[in-house]
Formats: C-alpha cells, structure tokens, sequence
C-alpha cells in the first residue's frame, strides 16, 4: 500500500493489509439530467465490500488494527437495529474470531425485516441487548458498565461507540481523498464538484481533511446532510482535526476546499422514507442500473437531482455511492407493492 506523502508517513502501517481501500469511477448514465458541458461520473464505493457499505469498509481499515492492538477479544457494538455499522462491523469481527454484543435500541416494528434480520442471524439472542427509548440516551453509560463487568471477570471489552465515532478510525478515513487522487489521473481529468451524503458526517469529514493534507483545494464538495445539521458537522470537524494535528506532530495546511451543506429534497427526517423515495429507486434502477439503499443513497441521488434540475453546474461532476444493495432487503415488502404504480 502506498499513499502520497505526508498520508503515507501518518496512516501506512495502520490499516488493514487485506482490505480494499480503492474504488472504481466510472460514467453515470440515465436518471441525472445530462449535459454535453457536464460529465457525470460516479464513484462506486459500494464495491469497496459486497457486506459493508463503502463508509463504514473506510472507517473499518484503521478501527480492526486499533482492536488488534488493543488485545481486547470482546467488543461491544451500538446502534439501532437496522444500523449499517453494527451489521457490517459485526460481519468482520466475527471473520475473526472476536466475541461480538449488541446494544441495539429498540425497533419500532417488531417484524425481523433487514439489517435486524441480517444481524440475528450473524449474532445469538443472548448476545443482543435491546434497549428501550427511555434508556438510550444513557447507551453508552449502559454499554461502559457491561465492559467493567468483564473486565472483573479477566475478559475486557472494547466499546465502539454508534456510527463508529472514534480517534481508531482517522486514518482509515484518510485513504478516501487519495482514492480520490488516483481516480482522477486514471480517467485524466478534474472534478469541478463532488456530491456525498453524511450521517455522522465522520466519511465527509475524512474526505475533507484527507484533501486538506493533499493541498487539494478542488473539487468543491457538496454534502447531503441524510442526518445532522451544519453546526454539529462542524464542532465534529473541530474534534477530527485536532486529533489530526495531533498525530501529524505539525499544523494542517490552511487551505481547505469549498463545503456547501444540502437538506435531503423529501422526507427530511432520518431513516424516513416516503413514496418519492421508494419511486426514484426504481427510477434509479431502471435508468442506471444501480440497485441502491433507500435511506442514505436514493435519498442523496434524488437530492442531487433536484438540485441539478435547480442550476445545472458545468465541468466534471463526481456523485459518491457510499451505500449498497444490501441497504434495499428491509424494504422488499413496500418495493413489492409499488410495482403495480410504477
Ligand atoms: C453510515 C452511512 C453513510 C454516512 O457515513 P457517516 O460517516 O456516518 O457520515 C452514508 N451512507 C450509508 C449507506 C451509510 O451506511
């Protein structure tokens, strides 16, 4: 693995040899509006793991090393049931060997439908702990005290905070903005912008600060705000960056590229999906040939849509697929009874 300096000095030895941290670009065709005077591509970082979405597969590259390290066999995962994080972490802490909880808020709907059924089938009943709404905002307390009591017992246990928010994933983080910088002498040419979705805002935050390291100060980078607000982006920013700096041993670059924050166009609120949404996958399917996950990823390409039809950028634009197929299973029943619509 080798990576431009300084990210070479500061993340080549702290990621996982075996995983992939290159994705493919290539044009999109079909569903965006399309102009001679804008190439669109897209960047598959769904292929970066057929069971993990391309976000967390990044995050994972420098986490699992940390874990190692860190000599704990237990680990202790939240998040909601349907969360992308539990299920892919899950999947490769028990690749190898690790002895995997859950502390899983729970679900609304009581059906195993999924990401829920995907996990229960990974995980034994015993091993996931539900916890009401009442107590959820106390998850991490609950899941702290779980790992003091192994520890009593001579087996410690690591706790991965939801959405894997944590110093462990920097570096894993940082490859995005270099993938990025392979891309664009592969296909020789320049994004004028980037379009990418957040939830913790952890993936964008690592594209931005990765692009900061690499003096690149294009493309402008819109993000499509799936969860959070601009505020709590930007304190996250703040957190990431001084852990940076820290490790770096020396100031950051000062230049940065343009950030512009989107709201989703429809169903605004996190996790929510209404009838545009479960229509533009199939409209997305059907003109792209892209299967992908209502929540995080239909919603940012029907963002991006909207925004387009509202002022149609020029040059080289680059749309990021951090989703996957996967994230379309707990939606089988409502894209079933569509058919007959579309
Ligand atoms: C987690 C996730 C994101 C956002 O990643 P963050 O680092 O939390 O901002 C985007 N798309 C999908 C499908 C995800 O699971």
């Amino acid at each position: 693995m080798s990576f431009p300096e300084p990210l070479q000095q500061l993340i080549g030895d702290r990621l996982d040899r075996e995983l992939n941290w290159k994705s493919r670009c290539h044009p999109l065709v079909g569903y965006l509006p399309q102009r001679p005077s804008t190439p669109l591509f897209i960047k598959r970082e769904d292929e970066l793991n057929a069971n993990v979405v391309g976000t967390k597969q990044r995050k994972y590259l420098s986490l699992l090393p940390a874990l190692e390290h860190s000599g704990n066999r237990r680990i202790i995962l939240i998040g909601s049931a349907h969360s992308n994080n539990v299920l892919g972490l899950t999947q490769l802490l028990r690749n190898r060997n690790y002895d995997v909880r859950a502390l899983v808020k729970m679900p609304g709907n009581k059906a195993l439908t999924g990401n829920h059924l995907l996990l229960s089938l990974l995980l034994p009943g015993d091993c996931i702990h539900y916890i009401s709404h009442r107590d959820w905002p106390d998850v991490e307390q609950i899941a702290r005290q779980e790992a003091n009591r192994w520890a009593v017992r001579g087996t410690p246990a690591a706790v991965i905070p939801e959405g894997g928010y944590s110093e462990a994933v920097l570096p894993g983080i940082l490859t995005l903005a270099a993938d990025l910088q392979h891309n664009c002498t592969a296909l020789k040419l320049q994004f004028r912008d980037i379009w990418t979705d957040s939830g913790t805002g952890v993936s964008a935050i690592g594209l931005l600060l990765g692009m900061r390291l690499l003096g690149m100060t294009q493309p402008r980078v819109h993000i499509t705000q799936i969860a959070g607000d601009p505020d709590a982006f930007q304190q996250r920013y703040r957190q990431f960056e001084s852990w940076l700096v820290r490790q770096l041993g020396s100031p950051l670059p000062s230049s940065s590229p343009e950030v512009r924050f989107i709201k989703p166009a429809t169903a605004a609120s996190y996790g929510s999906v209404n009838k545009t949404i479960l229509h533009a996958t199939g409209h997305i399917a059907r003109e792209t040939g892209l299967l992908m996950d209502p929540v995080y990823s239909v919603k940012h390409f029907y963002t991006v849509k909207c925004e387009m039809e509202r002022h149609m950028p020029t040059g080289p634009q680059l749309i990021l697929y951090n989703g996957g197929t996967l994230g379309l299973c707990g939606f089988q029943s409502q894209l079933a009874s569509l058919q007959t619509i579309v």
